[in-house]
């Protein structure tokens, strides 16, 4: 591309223009061949933070993003492809629950996870306390995975959406991150290229979530839900409490560590097993696996019961590179934290309320 022809796009948004498919297919080029500066980048982010996109731009530059990589296809599996995304918590070991109780009930989850943001926990991170497990496959051994296993949880890799890697690099350090139209098009363009057909939104909000008021977790909602329509994906809302930590534990290794607990049935965390079973259900029941909320339900409670779903998760961890006796030794194999410090209540009483982005 001419740097004239990213010079005039960059000026229509900045004038407060509306870009057609094929402008934002050139600027997700740019982006993502590395044909754009940094700067040129940095100044279409701040345009459109200030001018913002129409809902048919913002659905045209999710598919654009989409484009600039490759795409994952499942057509070929006998089970619909199921994820998630979250606005981000605190203790919140969702993702790594649910995506081998799903692969139980007969789900396919290509889960591209991401980092922590800010004072919210991060699956990837969860999953590097594990030694062994590899977060950056190749395409093909993620394929592989997904149809042999049922799920997989790894990171964004090189060859999926590489002008959102490059975009988001840059919105990062220009005040940009929480720019709502560029923010959905981010999470809805990996989706779809991971192939998922269903996703479920769940919505934080409380004093520990990223938008912690109702308002702002509704605007975002009906913002996803215009995005995604016409777009392939089937998405389905869910809003949660952050108001106090989900689990009953933060920190890497031991939210992995509650999830495993979960997984055998010896966990005691009931916030983390009720959202979970949520948000999967409804996972169930958009993707026709099953045929009510209470269907559902029995479906991944059996699924748990009868070790499906520890089985499911200890053969992903396998497959990409974890030890082969995680659920009998998990000691030995999570990660310690360097520092462990004890914290005493200076007396009795009960607690009335946690500054949950504080323990964060
Ligand atoms: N997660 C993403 O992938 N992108 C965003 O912009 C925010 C959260």
């Amino acid at each position: 591309m001419s740097a004239q022809r990213a010079i005039g796009l960059i000026r229509c948004k900045r004038d407060g223009g509306q870009l057609d498919a094929s402008q934002l297919r050139a600027v997700a080029q740019g982006i993502g061949s590395g044909a754009w500066s940094e700067g040129q980048i940095a100044a279409f982010a701040m345009a459109v933070a200030w001018r913002g996109m129409s809902t048919p731009e913002c659905r045209q530059f999710t598919l654009a993003l989409r484009d600039s990589g490759q795409c994952l296809r499942w057509d070929h599996l006998p089970g619909p492809t199921l994820d998630k995304h979250s606005t981000g918590g605190v203790g919140d070991g969702v993702s790594l629950l649910l995506a081998p109780l799903l692969a139980a009930c007969g789900g396919y989850v290509p889960m591209i996870s991401g980092r922590g943001l800010g004072h919210t926990g991060g699956t990837l991170d969860k999953l590097e306390s594990l030694a062994g497990y590899d977060v950056h496959p190749s395409t093909v051994r993620l394929r592989q995975v997904v149809e042999e296993v049922g799920c997989a949880i790894v990171g964004q890799g090189d060859e999926l959406v590489p002008a959102d890697r490059r975009l988001y690099a840059v919105r990062d350090v220009t005040a940009t991150v929480d720019v709502a139209d560029l923010m959905v098009a981010s999470i809805l363009s990996k989706k779809l290229a991971g192939g998922a057909r269903v996703l479920v939104l769940d919505i934080k909000t409380g004093n520990g979530a990223q938008l912690p008021g109702m308002a702002a977790a509704r605007a975002l909602a009906g913002r996803m839900l215009a995005v995604a329509e016409g777009s392939g994906l089937d998405l389905r809302v869910v809003y949660s409490d952050m108001d106090q930590l989900l689990g009953r534990e933060a920190g890497n290794a031991l939210e992995l560590r509650a999830v495993l607990d979960l997984l055998c049935g010896r966990g005691d965390n009931p916030r983390l097993l009720s959202l979970t079973l949520e948000l999967a259900a409804a996972l169930l029941c958009t993707g026709g696996l099953a045929d009510d909320r209470n269907d559902a339900e029995r479906r991944l409670r059996r699924a748990l019961d009868t070790g499906e779903a520890a089985e499911r998760f200890a053969r992903m961890v396998v497959a990409l590179g974890g030890p082969a006796d995680l659920l009998q030794r998990a000691d030995v194999h999570l990660a310690r934290a360097p520092i462990q410090r004890e914290v005493r209540s200076p007396g009795s009483g009960y607690v009335v309320a946690v500054d949950v982005r504080a323990l964060g």
